[in-house]
């Protein structure tokens, strides 16, 4: 770009007194004139415009070729195909020993003896795409590291080796970037009601199927997390960042925290020494700039999936930044109107305090992951439980995943030698796995499986449990001795399975996974399938098999397309699904029903139609998208709600209404929907849209009163204390028992009757005055993990949790609860998928008085 041009825009932009340098980087010293700013590359001056991230990687990949003190490596790809890079600076000798470097920095970790080694710490911006500043200051901070002379800049440079994810979240950053850039206004309007600032649903923050990047880390769904976390562990930083941005009229928030939330399974050097240490460093460089700021009155770092906390467990420091947002160029505020380049100056600031704080103490980052592995190993020398087996012999899909997910967090996982018996639950050794207490990352181990993790506070930023093993609802054990273990599992792999020959009949269980996902392949090759409504025993190569309820059949002579073609379509479905499905010669059963009873019902292919837009909770219908996308294959409409009225709904034999307030929905809308409801159609509910449905008369299922418990005198307390009180009466997140009707079309494919589900609102429904349509009630002492305050348990015992309500022909499925919760709860899944699949198949059974 020539000179004159960079002159005329920089001039032209009214958001700027001062040049860029004097602005951002007043003190820079020397700096290499060979290396371009971000704005002469870009075309305009940082905070002037928000970037695209193609341009953010491009301009990354140009100092990576003007300069030889910055590697940048391409780490993987979004949804929409956006790319993500790791770029790693340090200087031009240490680039020439990089993997030396690395080698000796991981072998080094648990002893801390990494002194003579370059310190590594990773930069992280932008998890959330609508908090922009962030990754603009990345851009600034990959310029300052590869062009300043500054003796400073040389001593981080040759001492350290910094790697930076200048954007977490490319997806969910370029739909908010695109959003501002095109409402920008000259001159830029700072009224905050302007569509520039208010994004139309769902808005920036989240990824491609608005999920939450920011909860992904330890759930690691999603490719952006999964890429991410390879690079992490490959290099394991001392370090982590994580920059954020929140309401306009904050301020500037980072460590240290709230120290009533520090993670009791970390050891607490981290929350004692290492936070205050570094928020002096923080608060000085703020304090110099003029920035107000404030730190340990808010955010947690109990969960393990945020940025700022992942690393804590592996013995790291995680930093929070949260910088108060302009929300596009330039916004009022209750002082002055904030400017986007005010916003991204604080971040970027702080990128380099971060890396001046990490060098000057290096001893006590050292010292810091030594005492955690030590501390690690004493505990689990200590701890009652030796291992954790588990394993379902009916899914071998759910099981892989989860094994999957812990080697994912670098969990060392072995199989089993011999099948046993623990609790009365049968292990079988080929699909049992053990998970030995004694290994590296035992602290990562207990935030998996442990339930009963106690915290000394009762406000919760987020969830108060997580454990996955509860999440997958796997049959699990606690073992007080370790038991032989096996082979080490090293990478995950499907069991392929051959389908032999049938021209009589096809038949596989729903207990996988993947059942659901085999069902949709074959209904949409234009098979025709059914499922039995009561469980059978066949004999297969002479020996007894037992299908449960909901078990698959396809028939081969009822069919309207070839036997060839059913015989290729059944082997597809068994590939792709990893499903075992087994060819019989006849409908005689040796127990149960035969597979041409009247129990046998031929499924109709779900149409399902999902409404979204304002309003709706986003991530309630994204986890929902992403289950039929990723791991069902199959389509589901988004309809957005304002186009409801000229919806043809006779496409659709399913509707799914999520957590939402639809006050768009008039007379005629709530009319049409319930026309539709009564002629066959099938509603499924999720949370508050239940309490909907019930209010506006689609079922006469009732809700538990939100005041069911009535103080005998009315107490007075403090002003200041309501914040505190009130707060830890929210349900905010914790793991219950229900009693699943396994019998019922919704419970199909579930084994045990005790699940676990995750509860995280307040609707809650009282059993059904049908005595059997109460699918899942929650038990009489319900909670499993997580916190729970006394007044909540009395409402939630022994009520309904799931409930099926009729409506003339048709059916309203109320969940009070999030099955797909977080794209994790995979044994909940199975209750949204049956409702898709057999939900049009479901009566509510007339009950003779
Ligand atoms: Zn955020």
């Amino acid at each position: 770009m020539n000179k004159l041009l960079v002159t005329i825009l920089s001039l032209t932009t009214c958001l700027f007194a001062t040049s860029q340098p004097a602005y951002f980087y007043p003190q820079a010293g020397k700096i290499n004139p060979a290396m371009p700013t971000p704005e002469q590359f870009l075309g305009y001056a940082i905070g002037s415009h928000h970037t695209r991230h193609d341009k953010l990687v491009e301009y990354i990949k140009e100092l990576d070729k003007l300069s030889d003190r910055i590697a940048v490596q391409i780490v993987g790809e979004t949804y929409e195909h956006r790319q993500q890079i790791a770029a790693i600076y340090t200087s031009a000798a240490n680039h020439s020993r990089l993997e030396e470097i690395r080698k000796a920095h991981l072998a080094g970790q648990i002893t801390g003896a990494t002194e003579n080694i370059p310190l590594v710490i990773q930069l992280g911006y932008n998890v959330h795409g609508n908090e922009p500043s962030s990754s603009e200051a990345a851009m600034l901070t990959a310029y300052y590291l590869t062009a300043s002379e500054d003796p400073e800049t040389l001593q981080w440079l040759d001492q350290m080796v910094i790697l930076m994810d200048p954007n977490i979240n490319p997806d969910g950053r370029d739909r908010h970037s695109n959003w501002a850039n095109m409402h920008k206004a000259n001159p830029p309007v700072a009224d905050p009601i302007d569509r520039e600032h208010t994004e139309v649903w769902p808005g920036g923050r989240f990824n491609h199927y608005w999920f939450d990047m920011n909860r992904d880390w330890f759930l690691a769904v999603h490719p952006e997390t999964r890429n991410r976390l390879r690079f992490f562990h490959y290099w394991r930083p001392y370090v982590q960042t994580d920059h954020h941005e929140m309401g306009s009229n904050s301020t500037f928030y980072f460590d240290p925290g709230k120290s009533s939330s520090n993670n009791p399974v970390v050891p607490e050097d981290l929350y004692n020494t290492i936070y205050p240490k570094f928020g002096q460093y923080f608060s000085q460089a703020l304090n110099q700039i003029g920035s107000m700021y404030f730190t340990k009155e808010a955010f947690d770092k109990l969960y393990p999936g945020y940025g700022s906390s992942y690393i804590n467990f592996y013995g790291g420091a995680g930093f929070l930044f949260e910088q108060a947002s302009s929300r596009g160029h330039l916004q009022e505020t209750s002082t002055i109107p904030l400017t986007f380049a005010f916003t991204i100056r604080n971040q970027f600031v702080s990128s380099l305090t971060t890396i001046r704080a990490s060098l000057a103490e290096k001893a006590l980052l050292l010292k810091m992951r030594a005492a955690f592995y030590r501390s690690s190993a004493e505990t689990a020398k200590k701890s009652p439980v030796k291992a954790y087996v588990f394993g379902d012999v009916n899914d071998e899909t759910r099981t892989k995943a989860f094994v999957d997910l812990l080697l994912m967090h670098y969990i060392d996982v072995y199989e089993v030698e011999k099948t046993e018996v623990y609790n009365g639950q049968r292990f079988e050794a080929a699909k049992t796995y053990v998970v030995p207490v004694d290994q590296p990352n035992y602290i990562m181990i207990r935030s998996v499986f442990e339930k009963g993790i106690t915290y000394t506070d009762s406000l919760f930023y987020d969830a108060s449990t997580w454990s996955l093993i509860h999440a997958y609802d796997l049959p699990y054990a606690e073992l007080r001795t370790a038991p032989s273990k096996g082979k080490k599992i090293t990478s995950v792999t499907q069991t392929a399975s051959q389908v032999e020959r049938s021209n009589y009949v096809y038949v596989f269980d729903l207990r996988d996974y993947n059942a659901h996902k085999a069902i949709y392949q074959l209904q949409s090759k234009g098979v025709i399938v059914q499922s039995a409504f009561r469980p059978f025993t066949a004999t297969i190569a002479g020996t007894q098999k037992t299908f449960g309820y909901g078990s698959v059949i396809i028939p081969v002579q009822l069919q309207k397309i070839s036997t060839d073609s059913i015989f290729k379509a059944v082997s597809d479905a068994g590939k792709n699904s990893n499903l075992k499905i087994y060819s019989l010669g006849s409908a005689y059963n040796t127990g149960g029903i035969d597979l041409g009873s009247g129990y046998v019902r031929t499924l109709r292919t779900p149409q399902v139609m999902m409404l979204v837009g304002q309003g709706v909770a986003a991530t309630e219908a994204g986890e929902i998208w992403h289950l039929l996308d990723q791991r069902i294959g199959m389509p589901i409409t988004k309809l957005d709600i304002t186009n409801f009225v000229r919806a043809d709904l006779h496409r659709y034999n399913t509707i799914i209404m999520v957590s939402g307030s639809y006050t768009v929905f008039d007379k005629p809308a709530t009319d049409k929907l319930k026309l539709w409801l009564q002629n066959g159609g099938t509603l499924i509910t999720l949370k508050t849209a239940g309490e909907w449905a019930i209010k506006q008369g689609f079922t006469k299922e009732k809700l538990v009163a939100a005041d069911t418990i009535k103080p005998k005198i009315t107490p007075r307390f403090n002003y200041d204390n309501a914040v505190d009180i009130e707060g830890a009466k929210a349900l905010g997140g914790s793991i219950f028992a229900v009693d699943l009707d396994t019998t019922h079309p919704i419970g199909f494919g579930t084994t045990n009757r005790k699940i676990s589900i995750y509860k995280n609102g307040q609707t809650i429904f009282l059993p059904s005055t049908n005595i059997y349509s109460t699918v899942a009630q929650y038990t009489n002492n319900p909670l499993i993990g997580g916190y729970l305050h006394a007044a909540s348990l009395k409402k939630i015992k022994t009520n309904a949790a799931i409930v099926v309500g009729g409506e003339g022909n048709g059916r309203v499925i109320l969940f009070a609860d999030n099955p797909n919760f977080r794209g994790t709860w995979y044994g909940t899944n199975k209750l949204f998928l049956n409702a898709l699949f057999f939900g049009s198949h479901m009566s509510v059974p007339a009950v003779v008085e």
